[in-house]
């Protein structure tokens, strides 16, 4: 599932074909996205783009009309390429720009959509509860501190909460909590002031990591048949059950919490 650094690197990689370039038209192939694609973007034909922005896992391409809110759900994924390529299956969305290529949007299990906004109308309801971005300075151990009190959710599940703060996915919530020696079941309320500065301090660190990585494969991102760019990371605890942790040699344990599969350490992580 893309999450918001592949969604940031999404962004990038995209920004410069369509920022001061004209949308020449909208094509759609297949409406039937998690929600249907309204026609309202329709007035994204002839329009400039003036930006692309982001907010949570939520791409934003502005014009002066509006902005188009795209998500790329489970399987979504965006390419710059040749309107004369062939189409691929799952290829649902495609926007011509004046510069002769065009951007796909591709998604086979549309879970994802491509929604309007229109400039001056109130925020759209999936943007307007939104909590801060997590490499944002509204997102501070203050924030977090507060947040946790009085609340007995476990803690993995309070900041993968994004009315909390947004984007932070299963694999970087486990790897957060590993790095700040936080047991992922440990009630929010429970956890020190001390504790949530380290915890702020380790999901910008783990986030920010993961885009500078996915900045290295932009290259292959724009040229490549639709691979968004997944990056290898060097995960600690996800997705490592059975193995031994990296700074104790204790064995990592899986557990399902909030329907999730989370890992820690019994050792490093209290
Ligand atoms: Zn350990």
């Amino acid at each position: 599932m893309p999450e918001l650094p592949e969604v940031e690197t999404t962004r990038k990689g995209i920004e410069p074909h369509l920022v001061n370039n004209v949308i020449i038209e909208i094509r759609i192939y297949n409406g039937s996205l998690r929600w249907p694609v309204p026609a309202s973007v329709n007035a994204l034909e002839g329009a400039v783009v003036s930006s692309v922005g982001r907010r949570g896992k939520y791409l934003l391409i502005n014009v002066s009309a509006g902005t188009a809110i795209v998500h790329l759900g489970m399987s979504g994924s965006l390419r710059i390429c040749d309107p004369k390529d062939d189409l691929r299956k799952h290829d649902h969305i495609e926007l011509l720009i004046n510069s002769g290529k065009c951007l796909r949007f591709h998604d086979p299990r549309r879970f994802g959509c491509f929604l309007w906004q229109a400039t001056g109308e109130p925020l759209h309801k999936l943007l307007a509860k939104l909590g801060p971005e997590p490499l944002s300075d509204n997102f501070n151990a203050e924030l977090l501190f507060k947040a946790t009190r009085k609340r007995q959710v476990a803690i993995k599940n309070l900041i993968m909460n994004s009315a909390i703060v947004v984007g932070v996915g299963n694999i970087y919530a486990s790897e957060s909590l590993f790095m700040a020696g936080i047991r992922p079941s440990k009630a929010a309320k429970r956890l020190t002031q001390k504790e949530c500065s380290k915890l702020v301090e380790t999901i910008k660190l783990v986030l920010q990591r993961s885009i500078t990585q996915g900045g290295t494969t932009l290259r292959d991102f724009v040229n490549s048949d639709g691979n968004p760019g997944y990056f290898a990371q060097s995960l600690q605890v996800y997705g490592r059950e059975g193995e031994s942790c990296r700074e104790c040699d204790s064995v990592i344990i899986q557990k399902v919490l909030g329907q999730r599969s989370t890992f820690y350490c019994p050792q490093c992580q209290s």
